[in-house]
């Protein structure tokens, strides 16, 4: 995902803008790994190489997403770890 794509991102649900970004992978102008946060329905969306996977809840893959969690809880601040929607650990 392109940075500047950020300044244009809403969440799918509520629409709320600016989402939160946690980088874990990245340069100057391309996120490949991190996660989004909405502050106002306290979900996540991950950035799963380069792509930002912002879909209903219905059809997030709960074992491909608690793997992705796992792989990167050093990186993500607790609070969203242990409360965020559609899955936490
Ligand atoms: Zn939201």
């Amino acid at each position: 995902m392109k940075r500047r794509v950020l300044e244009i991102l809403a969440c799918p649900l509520d629409r709320y803008h600016p989402l939160d970004l946690y980088e874990f992978l990245a340069d100057n102008e391309t996120i490949r790994q991190g996660v989004l946060v909405c502050p106002k329905c306290s979900r996540y969306f991950p950035i799963m190489d380069e792509i930002p996977i912002m879909l209903p809840d219905e059809m997030r893959k709960e074992k491909e997403e608690m793997e992705f969690l796992q792989k990167w809880k050093q990186k993500i601040p607790e609070a969203v770890l242990k409360s965020a929607k559609p899955f936490h650990i």
